[in-house]
């Protein structure tokens, strides 16, 4: 296959379209997320799509000290903005509503959310973490009004396209209610992010590779790719003890997690390459590396191969 060169886009030292570059010439200064837990909850934990979440989910495990629901978000924003200035020299921020379903309350109560988190001076904006089924036409219009005049960023997970996977893993929605957000988002100003997951049970590298087609096709702006892994007290961690889940090695996700990037638009921006659970109530896989060492396989591997994100699109 014929190679496309790399674009400006494409960070030489890296070899892919990294966020933080990303937002470096979107905003020309460092900008660093920080997390806030605003107290919501999931409709697929309270009944009303499912019960019990998806079966790798422990919110603990992406959510930083410092961001707890006794905290206001105003307490919570000066302690991620602090901790950002001071060990990244931070100069600007986005709000990253994480923990659970960020859109998934009133209108009311989501606009006071995010003003308040827009309101910080230092603030440039928000993103939103949600499930492609929580999002009402109000809070999609709220969320475009917003960003008429603010970065704007709506995280939606997918994890996987296979809609048997999805099911298996108690996800709660399909790929067709994933695209049908997606379209619903789309024109209203408001960026998107899409989270994957690559290592289910059943789940090929083939079937994997075929998303970043899916993510070509769509107007999307940045990508969080992460291995599965279990992490204590989930029903994933239940299917590694009794040999039900058996996990990718760092070799089989480092190979195909670059094959990836390879077949993927330079213009989408990679947010996130790996999961990192505190090793406290980390399961499986334990591959040993520390965080940089994860990212720095990544980029290692496509110097290896001379490739770059993008370098197979057609
Ligand atoms: S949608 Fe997110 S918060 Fe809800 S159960 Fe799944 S992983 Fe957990």
């Amino acid at each position: 296959m014929t190679r496309v060169q790399p674009t400006p886009m494409i960070n030489p030292d890296l070899r892919f379209n990294s966020y933080g570059s990303w937002l470096r010439r979107r905003f020309g200064c460092r900008v660093s997320k920080v997390n806030v837990d605003a107290g919501f909850t999931c409709p697929n934990r309270d009944g009303s799509r499912g019960v019990g979440g998806c079966i790798y989910c422990d919110n603990s495990s992406f959510s930083p000290p410092g961001t707890q629901p006794a905290l206001t978000i105003e307490q919570q924003m000066a302690e991620g903005m602090s901790y950002h200035r001071r060990r990244l020299n931070s100069e600007r921020f986005i709000v990253y509503f994480q923990k659970y379903t960020n859109t998934y309350s009133s209108e009311e109560a989501l606009a006071d959310l995010y003003r308040r988190a827009l309101d910080h001076p230092d603030v440039v904006g928000i993103s939103v973490g949600t499930r492609p089924d929580a999002l009402s036409d109000g809070a999609i219009d709220l969320l475009a009004e917003l960003a008429r005049d603010r970065y704007v960023c709506v995280e939606l997970g997918l994890q996987s396209m296979d809609d048997e996977i999805l099911t298996r893993i108690n996800r709660g929605h399909t790929l067709a209610e994933y695209r049908e957000a997606v379209a619903r988002l789309t024109g209203r100003g408001i960026a998107l992010c899409t989270h994957l997951i690559y290592g289910f049970p059943g789940e090929s590298r083939e079937s994997f590779l075929e998303t970043a087609e899916l993510m070509a096709s769509l107007p999307m702006e940045s990508l969080k790719l992460h291995q599965l892994h279990a992490v204590a007290g989930t029903r994933l961690a239940d299917l590694y003890r009794q040999g039900e889940f058996i996990p990718l090695t760092h070799g089989e996700y480092l190979a195909t997690v670059c094959d990836f990037l390879e077949r993927l638009p330079a213009r989408i921006a990679i947010q996130r390459l790996y999961g990192s659970a505190p090793l406290a109530i980390r399961v499986a896989p334990t591959w040993g590396l520390k965080n940089n060492q994860m990212w720095y396989s990544v980029v290692n591997e496509l110097k290896r191969r001379g490739s770059w994100q993008g370098c197979r699109v057609e």
